[in-house]
């Protein structure tokens, strides 16, 4: 399966910055690697539009996520971006849960589980984050916090309409901490999470599942030695076009 890494950007530069990081990005990758790994570029609101457009103009291969999108689908919601406004702008994936949203914005798994068939209903790939912090991991609770969180998010899902759901297993301790989870911690929950989707009669294949908390050149080879893994969610390191594409060229 090809692997996929997405870079998320966060609330760092503005749109003609990301333009000119997007273009560093996609000039340091040939055809070859594009073809091999579906990169993902997770930049501001503000940026979507810039960022589509050069992608759609220049033909690159290089493809745009979201931050994040709005429980709700229109009307009274002052500040808030849609599934809908997202696809008329050529969007073809979006983050949400992203454990920053959880605890900063108190998103909870009903919130998300809104925002996940709001975009599976405009054509947009979810790019789901779940992950236990450092108590719930210390109690031995991260196995069943996770598959609350895959559960509770999933909830009434039309189980043939998924397309392709990635699932990003990101501890919270590991988030732009430095810390960085051994790849048997993020094999053990996916493993755990694949078994409770079969249990329910999902397809796995509607999935993909990757791993996020700081991910660098020096780490990012240790979790490719798996085939659980397909990818990579990358916060800080994705900040610098030479990092991130150094990470890009080894998950291949
Ligand atoms: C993230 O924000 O999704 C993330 C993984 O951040 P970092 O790589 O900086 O830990």
């Amino acid at each position: 399966m090809q692997k996929i890494i997405v870079g998320n950007w966060k609330l760092n530069l503005d749109h003609l910055e990301a333009i000119s990081h997007l273009q560093k990005i996609n000039y340091s990758l040939s055809d070859k690697i594009l073809s091999d790994v579906n990169v993902v570029v997770a930049p501001s609101h503000t940026s979507l539009r810039s960022i589509q457009t050069v992608i759609d103009t220049d033909n690159l291969k290089i493809e745009t996520a979201a931050q994040d999108v709005s429980q709700y689908e229109d009307g009274p919601y002052t500040g808030e971006v849609s599934s809908l406004q997202l696809s008329k702008l050529n969007i073809k994936w979006a983050i949400i849960g992203h454990s920053e949203r959880r605890i900063n914005f108190d998103e909870t798994n009903e919130i998300i589980n809104k925002k996940l068939k709001n975009l599976l209903k405009n054509n947009i790939q979810p790019i789901l984050c779940i992950g236990e912090d450092i108590n719930q991991r210390d109690q031995d609770k991260h196995i069943d916090t996770c598959i609350k969180q895959v559960q509770e998010t999933l909830k009434g899902i039309r189980k043939d309409n998924l397309q392709k759901v990635i699932v990003a297993y990101e501890p919270i301790w590991a988030i732009g901490t430095g810390i960085v989870a051994k790849p048997e911690h993020a094999v053990e929950i996916i493993s755990e999470i694949k078994r409770f989707l079969t249990s329910k009669s999902f397809d796995l294949e509607q999935f993909q599942f990757i791993y996020g908390g700081s991910v660098h050149s020096d780490n990012a080879k240790d979790f490719m030695v798996t085939d659980r893994i397909d990818g990579f969610l990358v916060g800080g390191s994705s900040l610098s076009s030479d990092e991130f594409v150094r990470i890009i060229k080894l998950s291949i």
